[in-house]
């Protein structure tokens, strides 16, 4: 059965792109609704000639209830204030939601939470499936080497990112806090500037670099006495997390409610092989 897919900041950057790897995706999906914030210049504009292919018959609208009834799951890039309200919507129609956006505070990420406990909920800060790979070698170095070594993740992304340290960094930061029975809110390290003192050991620092058209690079390095072990996953195209993000959408129509990540789709891909 064709999976009917809605997507909200349908005409950001990974909007755009997330209706082309609907178009490409091997399950079979139909991209149905198209939702974009009430103020913007393309409401009206249909996303097929919007990614400058043959007209789609989808146009961009500014409301998720109007077309909930020609969704079987919503995906979500935009920004956390969007998501707080559109996560609402889907919780009152029992619809399935992914989530990409990133950069919630403690409070609107517990809110988000809270508020799709009823419905199949998919986040990731990364839906990439090498980042999410990543995350678990990052927790095998952690759990190897962690104690032992300084750690530190760098991240790099393009100038228009308006969040840092970016959320794939964080979960990094989290994966391997976890594994070495650290709290990240007391052991992390946001940037260093003037006379900082030696290291602390326990530390895990972050690092940020905005710059150009980056796509999303994300390196942790385990230091110690000799050597240095560093992981690094660079994306070269969005397409990455909206292949991932696609996979898990179709994956999520198929689950019971609960609150689901990345790496569960990929433990239920792994599972149907
Ligand atoms: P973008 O600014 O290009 O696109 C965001 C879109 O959301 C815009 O078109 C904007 O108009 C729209 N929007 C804002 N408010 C809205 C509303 N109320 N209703 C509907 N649409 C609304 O940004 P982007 O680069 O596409 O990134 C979007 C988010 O996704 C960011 O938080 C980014 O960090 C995150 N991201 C996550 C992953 C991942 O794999 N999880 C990958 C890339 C980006």
């Amino acid at each position: 059965m064709t999976v009917r897919i809605g997507i909200t900041g349908a005409a950001g950057r990974m909007g755009r792109m997330l209706a082309q790897a609907i178009a490409d995706s091997d399950t079979p999906a139909a991209l149905t609704a198209a939702i974009e914030r009430p103020e913007s210049t393309l409401l009206g504009a249909d996303m097929g000639e919007l990614l400058g292919a043959d007209p789609s018959g989808v146009s961009i609208t500014a409301d998720l209830s109007a077309v909930a009834e020609q969704i079987d799951v919503l995906i979500d890039f935009t920004v956390p204030e969007s998501t707080l309200v559109q996560a609402a919507i889907c919780a009152d129609r029992a619809l399935p939601m992914v989530v990409g956006t990133t950069g919630f505070s403690d409070e609107q990420a517990r809110a988000l939470v809270a508020t799709t406990a009823g419905i199949p909920f998919c986040q990731a800060s990364n839906f990439a499936p090498g980042v999410n790979l990543t995350f678990r070698l990052a927790e095998a170095a952690a759990k190897a080497l962690g104690h032992s070594a300084d750690i530190e993740i760098v991240e790099a992304h393009h100038r228009h990112k308006i969040d840092a340290p970016s959320g794939t960094a964080l979960s990094l930061g989290e994966v391997v806090a976890k594994a070495l029975g650290r709290d990240l809110s007391q052991v992390a390290v946001y940037g260093r500037e003037g006379r900082t003192g030696a290291r602390d050991r326990n530390t895990i620092g972050f690092s940020t670099i905005r710059a150009g058209d980056i796509v999303g690079d994300h390196t942790i390095i385990f230091a110690s006495e000799g050597e240095r072990l560093e992981i690094t996953h660079r994306a070269s195209s969005r397409m990455a997390f909206a292949g991932g993000a696609v996979q898990a959408a179709c994956w999520l129509v198929d689950q019971p409610s609960g609150c689901y990540d990345m790496q569960d789709v990929l433990a239920g891909q792994e599972s149907k092989t």
